[in-house]
């Protein structure tokens, strides 16, 4: 009775304290691997697809949790349980023990090589398969719309059997494997009790041991194997939260391509002087992306970048919010290299407007003061009636408390673009850059688009990246870029008087009615 009651008490503390090691654990995981999804260069995002990414947050962190919780005290337990009986039967009958350990110890030892060589591979490949299974959902649900225009759901459902199939052949590879070292240890189990048995029955013939002690032995045989399957089964699961722990090291040691340094200072009151100094940049070896860039934006000015698609315009405005450094030459802003200033005070001065703006789940409050969380409701409306779009807010129902769909997709593209403008303009920055951020814009929001611009590029500087040259013309200067070069630089009446590339794209785009 009074070892019932020490069991039920050891193993309600058992369960707590190993549920809230576990929970403890994984939260921290959690946390890291977020922090370390945020503190990522942009390389990494453009090699690993985000479902992939994903598995590691769940799948891989699950793997974890099951070893955590029951895995370790359970290892613990069962390899003292383990020791103990061994003693137990030597101390019973050191030669029947002998036998029993020398027959048993190789051969598990050799199975349970086997099984590591084996599983090693087999679960790193169960968890690649389903980031696979991961990866192919999460492009279907983000790209949905493109999957049901081109009439790609068959085919879709299809290619995820493959994909799920291929994922479920190798996890049944995996439990086949676990299953014969299963099979096989329990094998050499009933084989021990066998031998067990031959054995003992011809040491009672030499008098060696009574058949008292031979039942005793017996009996405490099934304890030595009980615990020894257990930990054979926990060898599995071990085996799986290693491949996700490798999984996951390989995660945290991953390059940061765009590190900050140690001693980065703060950029303090910035006031909007950029200046590319033989800037050259390529994303991969061999392929120059941007050659020898020079041009110089002082405070409040502007500067348009135009050029074919693929030119490198948007390189440009990767590498001055320092999503890469380049390779050679350098980027200043008020005289410092942006390799010596902390990220946080960089950003915080320069707000970008993409082509597609994004958007997340949540109040256009929170979308609209995304960088600047702090502001008040009347400053928003404030700000959001200066650029003449309160009626889109008015519109929605709840005003600034409407909730947005995810990357805001119960708006038109054009009303997604103005409310990125309005959160740049709402930041306050002291550069800004509109990277192709009017083309969604129709003709007839054209003038609020104009009237919004001019207010959010009053006082900062400005980097314009734009197909429609309306946009480009507002800027104090335009730079003509092809294949990664700056081949003409000056304001726009200098270049129209150059007759050179910059005149004939400005004549295709006014001979189509410049849009
Ligand atoms: P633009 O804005 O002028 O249309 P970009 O600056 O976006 O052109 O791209 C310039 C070139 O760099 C293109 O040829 C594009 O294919 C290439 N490129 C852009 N991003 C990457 C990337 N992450 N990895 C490799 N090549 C890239």
């Amino acid at each position: 009775v009074v070892s019932i009651l020490i069991n039920i008490l050891s193993s309600y503390i058992r369960i707590k304290y190993t549920g809230n090691l576990a929970q403890v654990l994984l939260y921290e995981l959690r946390v890291k691997v977020f922090s370390q999804f945020q503190r990522l260069s942009l390389n990494f995002y453009t090699e690993e697809k985000s479902g992939r990414l994903l598995t590691r947050m769940t799948s891989d962190i699950e793997a974890l949790s099951n070893l955590f919780t029951e895995g370790l005290i359970n290892l613990a337990v069962q390899g003292v349980t383990l020791l103990l009986i061994s003693a137990a039967l030597i101390y019973l009958n050191v030669e029947l023990a002998l036998v029993l350990l020398i027959l048993v110890i190789p051969v598990m030892v050799i199975a349970t090589l086997k099984f590591k060589d084996y599983s090693d591979k087999g679960y790193l490949i169960v968890r690649d398969k389903i980031a696979e299974v991961m990866a192919h959902l999460q492009e279907n649900l983000a790209g949905y719309n493109t999957v049901i225009a081109a009439n790609r759901r068959f085919r879709n459902v299809l290619a995820h059997i493959n994909i799920v199939d291929s994922y479920k052949k190798s996890n049944n590879k995996m439990s086949l494997a676990q299953h014969g070292y299963d099979a096989g240890t329990s094998f050499v189990n009933i084989l021990g009790q066998v031998v067990v048995l031959l054995y003992g029955y011809h040491l009672i013939q030499e008098n060696k041991l009574s058949i008292g002690e031979l039942i005793a032995f017996q009996l405490f045989l099934s304890n030595f194997f009980t615990p020894l399957q257990s930990l054979v089964q926990l060898y599995g699961s071990f085996q799986s939260a290693n491949a996700a722990v490798k999984k996951l090291s390989d995660l945290f040691s991953e390059n940061i391509d765009v590190p900050e340094k140690q001693d980065a200072k703060e950029l303090k009151d910035f006031s909007g002087n950029i200046k590319f100094t033989n800037v050259s940049f390529y994303y991969k070896k061999d392929m120059p992306i941007l050659k020898n860039i020079n041009f110089e934006i002082r405070a409040g000015e502007s500067v348009a970048f135009v050029g074919p698609t693929g030119a490198g315009k948007s390189t440009i405005a990767k590498l001055m919010t320092r999503f890469y450094d380049p390779q050679a030459g350098a980027i200043t802003v008020d005289g410092s290299d942006l390799r010596d200033i902390t990220f946080n005070s960089l950003r915080k001065h320069i707000a970008v407007v993409p082509q597609e703006a994004f958007l997340f789940y949540g109040s256009i409050r929170s979308n609209l003061a995304f960088s600047n969380p702090e502001i008040s409701d009347e400053e928003i409306l404030g700000a959001c009636k200066m650029m003449g779009i309160e009626n889109l807010i008015n519109k929605q129902k709840g005003g600034l408390d409407a909730v947005l769909s995810e990357r805001g997709s119960s708006l038109s593209a054009g009303e997604r673009q103005l409310l990125a403008l309005a959160r740049a303009f709402i930041s306050k920055p002291k550069l800004l850059i509109l990277d192709e951020a009017t083309s969604n814009i129709d003709l007839a929001s054209e003038a609020k688009i104009e009237k919004a611009l001019d207010l959010v590029l009053e006082g900062c500087s400005s980097i314009i990246i734009a197909h429609r040259l309306s946009t480009a013309l507002r800027a104090d200067r335009i730079a003509f870029i092809k294949h990664g070069e700056i081949v003409e630089y000056g304001s726009h009446e200098e270049l129209l008087k150059n007759q050179g590339a910059y005149a004939e794209f400005f004549e295709t785009w006014e001979s189509h009615g410049g849009v």
